[in-house]
């Protein structure tokens, strides 16, 4: 099974885990060339949980 991450956001990344955790072979495109910085910290909203 082939299976395509776009994004190495938490999303994309947390995904990736999963899936090499599963023994799959997940390939991950990034279209920004470097690391940005924004915001502070995770947040987790109470609804959320
Ligand atoms: C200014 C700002 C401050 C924030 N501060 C906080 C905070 O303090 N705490 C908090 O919990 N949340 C914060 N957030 C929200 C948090 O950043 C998002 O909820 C979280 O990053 C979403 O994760 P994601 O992986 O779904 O998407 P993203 O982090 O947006 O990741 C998506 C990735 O996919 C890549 N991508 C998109 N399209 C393509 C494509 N076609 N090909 C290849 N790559 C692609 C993007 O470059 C990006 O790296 C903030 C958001 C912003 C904008």
């Amino acid at each position: 099974m082939k299976i395509l991450v776009v994004g190495a956001g938490i999303s994309g990344l947390s995904f990736l885990h999963a899936a090499l955790a599963k023994g799959l072979s997940p390939t991950l495109i990034e279209r920004a060339p470097r690391w940005s910085k924004e915001g502070a910290g995770i947040q987790v909203y109470k609804t959320l949980v």
